[in-house]
């Protein structure tokens, strides 16, 4: 008899047990495992998966498991062995085993993270996306929130027609207002900040540390501490990681889908949820949090903590549809406008901008040189 590709080994040698996660449910098996011409997972005697060993590709685990996949089984399926010797017997039957999991580079994190998001669309089937966009966020690595960021960055400079806004005085004077707020909120250097130039009344934190200034909303704007407020009330939002909670729970199951697979460009789920990521409302607890930081840097400055509702406040009144405006994402509600009144004092700092320094921010979407 033929026993296949491997070699003629003789019956299957016993092995250890071993946890076996399906790969379509959320729960764990515990398999038997048998060292045949392929590896052999028995839950029950009768039945019996059967994994190929050069298939079989070592994935991310804790210290003191081997997690093991096999190509030719469900993508998500995985094998967890804690015992040292069966490990190691498995180890020397797979000669393929440190091989490049499904033929992309540089995607350990993405595999490490796509146990969690596995683990996180059985949560979202068990408890809902909103639960399990607050438990996965946390694991989202910070190589991959930026990644995220960026290509969230393309979509929404494609979906608004955006333009960054670089006349070179206006720019300084954004420079110096976002720096003013982002010392004070006692965060580093590595946030990105800019102004893109679209009527649109907004203004938006993408994962990885980037906010952005519609020119529609420094339009509306009265004063330097109005915006001040709203750069301080995003990177509230920057700091607890709201925005790439929102993604993942706007993208919700396909968009983990996305993830798993290491596919973010190429995700119509984000397409999806990068506009949702300036169109959806943060939660009331994601803005009172935001608030707080926000009335929190404009105490240091020594400058009105009521300003940025102010200004949300212009923006209510005369847009026909807010749909795309501060006010859907941020919604203003009567408890937050209440609590910047009650938090206002009298100025107590110096001016975060002179008025030449305000005029040039106001028009910094303007050319500089016209010929
Ligand atoms: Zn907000």
């Amino acid at each position: 008899m033929d026993s296949g590709p491997g070699n003629g080994s003789a019956s299957p040698a016993p092995g250890g047990s071993a946890i076996y996660f399906d790969g379509m449910s959320n729960s764990r098996h515990l398999v038997t495992l048998a060292f045949g011409d392929r590896l052999e997972l028995h839950e029950s005697p009768e039945t019996a998966i059967r994994w190929p060993y050069a298939d079989i590709r070592r994935v991310d685990s804790p210290s003191g498991t081997l997690r093991v996949a096999c190509l030719t089984a469900p993508a998500l399926a995985r094998l967890e062995i804690r015992d040292a010797a069966v490990a190691a017997e498995l180890i020397s039957c797979c000669a393929q085993l440190d091989e490049n999991f499904p033929g992309r580079r540089g995607v350990s994190a993405i595999v490490g993270w796509s146990i969690a998001a596995t683990v996180s669309i059985a949560a979202v089937v068990q408890f809902g996306i909103p639960l399990a966009a607050d438990r996965l966020t946390p694991l989202v690595p910070q190589a991959l929130e930026r990644r995220i960021g960026d290509v969230a960055e393309k979509q929404i400079n494609a979906v608004f027609g955006g333009k960054t806004c670089d006349n070179a005085s206006g720019r300084a004077a954004f420079a110096k207002l976002v720096n003013a707020v982002r010392e004070s909120a006692g965060l580093d250097t590595s946030i990105r900040t800019a102004v893109l130039s679209s009527p649109i009344p907004n203004a938006f934190a993408l994962p990885g540390g980037k906010i952005y200034l519609f020119n529609g909303l420094l339009a509306k704007a009265e004063n330097p501490d109005e915006i001040a407020g709203v750069l301080a009330h995003e990177l509230g939002h920057l700091k607890h990681r709201d925005s790439t909670r929102n993604l993942i729970y706007n993208g919700g199951t396909s968009f983990l889908i996305g993830l798993l697979f290491g596919d973010i460009t190429g995700s119509g789920a984000l397409i999806f949820a990068s506009r949702s990521l300036v169109t959806a409302s943060y939660s009331r607890e994601a803005e009172q949090n935001a608030d707080t930081l926000s009335i929190d840097v404009m105490h240091r400055l020594g400058r009105s903590p009521k300003a940025m509702g102010e200004l949300i406040l212009r923006v209510t009144g005369k847009e026909v549809d807010n749909s795309l405006s501060i006010l859907s994402s941020h919604p203003l509600t009567e408890d937050r406008l209440a609590r910047m009144s009650r938090e206002d004092r009298p100025v107590s700092g110096p001016p975060l901008l002179t008025a030449e320094e305000w005029a040039s921010l106001k028009s910094i979407c303007k050319s500089a040189s016209k010929l």
